[in-house]
């Protein structure tokens, strides 16, 4: 016999569990949590809308992940440590497959960041996915779009690109070969948000942001918020293999524009270069100085041979500017 689900159901299956640092978690009106001396909450919410975000039929359990994992990676550019999350949800059914899967890759990934869900709502409607993340911050430490200055280097962690490169494979901008797009699709489904680089940057990173719309267009968030400019090495950037055999024209599209990587971009003192070199080694990934802030406002592209290019040939994502 199957038996419905209904809205309570759904919650007491999927996705309550015993409160662990949360005074009181997921079955009340609100959920209580003990704020901590000397620390800042860092506070962020972030939305998947399928067809906007992801694509109709995405596989759950990836979907559950990456919910989350957009979340975290805000935290991460705030160098804030995960506390908890709440999860809006709207469904079309309660399916049950569907439910444990997408429910099973939200938690995996949560108990891997030590992050605990106290609360949400769920509703009948067109499926929509919001997490809203709770972080913790030491005062006056947090990673700020506000604070790069003039003399920084510019780094980037690991090798974005990646994401895109399989995106324009998925909406038929060009064809991978299925072995070579089995190496970047989990970039885009399964994104790894950079909690532990964000953690050892703090104190060594003067600016940081996640690159979610594309690198271009996150560094200009830096620039203005900072109220300085900065050059851009196209040479520099690093790319992973797949990307690396592409066409130019292509590769610095994916790089420079190409949004969806969670990497983190980031600025510190040259001064500091060794101590974002370690903090990289203590996290386990790699980063790469791309350029340098300058003082003069402005975004500026040059490749190995000096040649310059113009920054507004890889416009960055805008929901409400794409066709
Ligand atoms: P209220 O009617 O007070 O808004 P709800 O009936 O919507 O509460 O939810 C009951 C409890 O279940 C609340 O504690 C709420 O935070 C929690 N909850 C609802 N949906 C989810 C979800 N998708 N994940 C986790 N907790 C949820
Ligand atoms: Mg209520």
């Amino acid at each position: 016999m199957v038996t419905k689900l209904g809205e309570f159901d759904v919650i007491a299956r999927y996705f309550r569990r015993p409160a662990r640092r949360a005074v009181l978690g997921v079955g009340d009106d609100c959920a209580l949590l003990g704020p901590e001396p000397g620390q800042q909450w860092a506070v962020s919410t972030d939305m998947l809308v399928e067809g906007r975000h992801f694509l109709a039929g995405t596989d759950p359990r990836r979907l559950g992940h990456k919910t989350l994992a957009v979340n975290l990676s805000d935290l991460a550019a705030m160098g804030a440590r995960p506390h908890s999350f709440v999860l809006a949800l709207a469904l079309e059914q309660p399916d049950p497959g569907w439910l444990e899967a997408f429910s099973g890759g939200l938690l995996a990934l949560a108990d891997e960041h030590d992050i605990e869900l106290v609360g949400g709502d769920t509703t009948r409607g067109p499926l929509n996915l919001c997490v809203t993340v709770l972080g913790l911050v030491p005062e006056g430490l947090a990673l700020r779009r506000d604070a790069a200055r003039a003399g920084d280097e510019l780094w980037i962690s690991g090798t974005p690109g990646q994401a895109r490169l399989a995106l324009g494979h998925l909406l038929g901008e060009w064809e991978l070969p299925p072995a070579l797009l089995q190496r970047v699709l989990p970039r885009l489904e399964q994104p790894q948000p950079r909690v532990a680089l964000g953690l050892a940057l703090r104190g060594v990173a003067h600016a940081a942001i996640d690159i979610s719309d594309g690198l271009l267009g996150d560094l200009r968030h830096v620039l203005e918020a900072s109220a300085v400019g900065a050059v851009v090495e196209l040479d520099a950037l690093p790319a992973c293999e797949v990307l690396a055999q592409q066409p130019q024209a292509r590769r610095r599209a994916c790089q420079l524009a190409g949004g969806d990587d969670y990497e983190l971009l980031f600025t510190a003192a040259p001064a500091r270069r060794d101590d974002v070199l370690r903090a990289a080694a203590q996290a386990g990934v790699a980063v790469t100085a791309i350029g340098s802030i300058e003082p003069e406002p402005g975004l500026r592209l040059r490749d190995a041979g000096g040649r310059s290019m113009a920054a507004d040939f890889f416009p960055s994502f805008d929901h409400f500017l794409q066709p």
